[in-house]
């Protein structure tokens, strides 16, 4: 098929329409359905050109931002939105210079490093997080029966019908007022167990620029796939 967007995958089901997804490689996956001909094909990529060009940017551009880290001086690393510079020291803990943002790590092999930073973030985002929980239901006045730290792929937070709240420990690399969204969000759950508008109009009353911060999130989804070691 000759082409301007060179198609990776083209899977036929049955079903009515088009669905044209890009993984997270940046390739461009097309689910057809069985009639579809090659032209059928070409018409809606090529309908769709600005959308695969546009998706397959940010995606390569958050591939980028996710790559490992290399647990060298003055690498970048996230924390509650801010970037800190790692450095090392004498000490077998991890800690956390909030005035000049550096973050100091012990010296060590990099799977050592990779471990204890990882449970200094979720030891942090379980602490912050609890704070953030019990601030919130208080001035929302409702009541939650526990919360779970997650490490989901996908989820930043999920709200279960036990009144059970799960978090993504990754919320600790979010700007805090987009991790009070999501908690607001999760606790506003409680109540309306949908995304109708009478839940937005909630949690906006608490969080104020939903749209915004939604999108911020959209944007920024890549975070959810930083620290993976599958
Ligand atoms: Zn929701």
């Amino acid at each position: 098929m000759d082409m301007l967007i060179e198609v990776k995958e083209l899977i036929y089901r049955r079903r009515k329409g088009f669905c044209l997804r890009i993984d997270e490689n940046g390739d461009l996956i097309v689910i057809a359905p069985y009639y579809a001909t090659e032209n059928d094909i070409r018409k809606v990529i090529q309908k769709k050109a600005n959308w695969i060009l546009k998706t397959r940017e940010v995606v390569l551009r958050n591939l980028q931002k996710t790559k490992p880290l290399k647990f060298v001086k003055g690498e970048s690393i996230l924390f509650l939105g801010e970037n800190f510079k790692i450095d090392f020291h004498n000490k077998s803990d991890v800690l956390l210079d909030e005035k000049n943002k550096v973050l100091y790590l012990p010296y060590g092999e990099h799977t050592t490093l990779y471990r204890k930073l990882k449970l200094f973030y979720y030891e942090q985002a379980r602490k912050i997080l609890k704070e953030e929980l019990d601030r919130w239901s208080n001035i929302m006045g409702l009541e939650y029966t526990s919360f779970r730290l997650k490490d989901a792929k996908r989820l930043w937070g999920s709200c279960g019908k036990n009144g059970v709240i799960n978090l993504n420990w990754r919320l600790i690399l979010l700007p805090k007022p987009i991790m009070q969204h999501i908690v607001i969000h999760e606790l506003a759950h409680l109540v309306y167990r949908n995304h109708s508008k009478q839940f937005k109009y909630f949690v906006s009353q608490y969080s104020s620029n939903y749209s915004e911060k939604e999108k911020w999130l959209r944007d920024n989804s890549y975070i959810l796939q930083m620290f993976r070691e599958d």
